[in-house]
């Protein structure tokens, strides 16, 4: 038998180790990999790496799940070919054959698709100057390399940046930008607040105002519009305003954190597609036989906490790859796991913070905040739904274990009174849910 895994990313480090646990035989696991490197932790990218504080061989997968550190020597011990550089270009699922470039062809009985995602570009829009040099995205290690190369540029000259994004990405590279050392930061996003697809406006206030107070300057509700340069390189990011303004920002480095699209284009055609990935079941099996797909690119059947109801969504966070990593390899060697049951769950970490949130900001549910959120410490909000259960819980700070009781409530949809919680402690919130479920 030969088990493929197409992708050598997050997941497919992941892959490799469940099926070490699982006993699968050495000589028959294979990964295929475009990038020059190993699988490793790719949130990393976007936290300790920017300062400098984590370098490769250090962050390689399974550091961040608590496991035994990957690195090349680990897979050929086991006996499992890791091909680094080597990038698929076309699949026949059904002749089970990867053609590489360069022409080798590849055999598999069994193929994992963990083909993860790929950022949005602005070229894509057709955002004038979106090509100029100097404007910088980051996926992987080769992206983070040239942009730290482009911020120690920027710190020794006292150059300006702008980030595009008050998502997630553009959160934490204004923080790491801003924390390595660059004078002047503006965060330019078309949202009323930071990351506006989960925070409330009293949590966005709260991480602005840390911002603001670390030399960042958020200017919300702006849309970009386009680029200026001079000899090719960015010198300006023009957007406009809430009110139709039009203004250009300064920059001579540029991090665009606009969002990702999966990379499933390689099987259009071939297998079932939803959400923009690829369909697959509990067993992240997907509609052609002996193949699977886990990680971003998948997109599975996931149970909403708030509704009850079952709908096929992608989820683009390590948690998910992760777990559906070692669901389809339990799968692939016929161990038939029970159908994956995956609760959504979101982690940050911006200078010295670093917050959770489990469940769903539901729309309809009541949002009660919590805690301290002046000193910043342990803060968060509670997403109660109609007949008083826990469907969401977002929590700043707190002690480590704080995160394993709110995924426990949510997971449980706890009772609770809001009516009756002490929301000024953040301890006292997080005792009120432990005692719930
Ligand atoms: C900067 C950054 C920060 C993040 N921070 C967080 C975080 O804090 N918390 C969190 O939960 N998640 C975070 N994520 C998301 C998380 O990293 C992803 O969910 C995870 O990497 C998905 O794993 P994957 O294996 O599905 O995809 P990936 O890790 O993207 O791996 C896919 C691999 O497949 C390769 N590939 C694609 N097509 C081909 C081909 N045709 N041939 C060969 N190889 C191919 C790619 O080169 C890539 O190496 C972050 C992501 C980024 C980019």
């Amino acid at each position: 038998m030969t088990v493929v895994v197409l992708g050598g990313g997050n997941a497919a480090g992941y892959a490799a180790r469940e099926y070490v646990a699982s006993g699968g035989k050495p000589g028959e696991l294979k990964i295929i990999g475009e990038e020059g490197v190993v699988s490793y932790e790719r949130p990393a990218l976007s936290k300790g790496f920017l300062l400098g504080a984590a370098k490769l061989p250090g962050f390689h997968t399974c550091v961040g799940g608590g496991g035994e550190r990957q690195e090349p020597s680990w897979y050929a011990d086991k006996g499992i070919e890791f091909r680094t550089g080597a990038k698929v270009t076309a699949a026949d699922l059904k002749a089970k054959k990867l053609t590489l470039e360069g022409g080798e062809v590849v055999s598999f009985s069994k193929l994992i698709i963990a083909t993860g995602a790929r950022v949005v570009k602005l070229t894509e829009f057709k955002v004038p100057g979106a090509d100029l040099s100097g404007i910088h995205y980051l996926r992987n290690v080769k992206d983070g390399e040239a942009m730290l190369a482009a911020m120690a540029q920027a710190k020794e000259h006292g150059q300006k940046v702008v980030v595009v994004g008050g998502g997630y990405i553009g959160m934490e590279c204004a923080a790491g930008l801003v924390s390595s050392g660059i004078k002047s930061v503006t965060m330019v996003f078309p949202e009323p607040g930071l990351l506006g697809r989960l925070l409330t406006p009293e949590l966005a206030g709260v991480y602005e105002r840390l911002y603001q107070e670390k030399g960042v300057t958020c200017v919300k509700g702006a849309k970009v519009t386009g680029f200026t340069g001079a000899d090719g390189k960015v010198a300006g990011v023009q957007y406009t305003d809430a009110s139709g303004a039009t203004h250009t920002a300064e920059a001579s480095l540029v991090v665009v954190g606009v969002g990702a699209r999966a990379n499933a284009e390689l099987f259009a055609g071939q297998v079932e597609m939803a959400a923009g990935g690829i369909k697959v079941d509990g067993q992240m099996a997907t509609s052609v036989p002996d193949v699977y797909a886990v990680g971003d690119v998948a997109a599975f059947p996931l149970k909403s906490v708030a509704t009850g109801e079952v709908a096929h969504a992608r989820q683009e966070h390590v948690t998910h790859c992760r777990m559906s990593a070692a669901q389809a390899i339990k799968a692939a060697l016929g161990l038939a796991p029970p159908p994956y049951d995956y609760l959504p769950y979101f982690y940050s970490r911006i200078f010295n913070l670093a917050w959770v949130f489990y469940g769903e900001a539901a729309p309809g549910a009541t949002v009660v905040h919590f805690g301290d959120t002046k000193e910043a410490k342990c803060f968060g909000a509670l997403w109660v739904s109609a007949d008083g259960h826990l469907v969401g819980a977002f929590l700043e700070g707190g002690s480590p274990e704080d995160p394993a009781v709110l995924k426990a409530a949510v997971a449980s949809k706890a009772k609770v009174d809001a009516a009756k919680l002490d929301a000024s402690s953040g301890a006292a919130v997080i005792a009120a849910l432990k005692a719930a479920h």
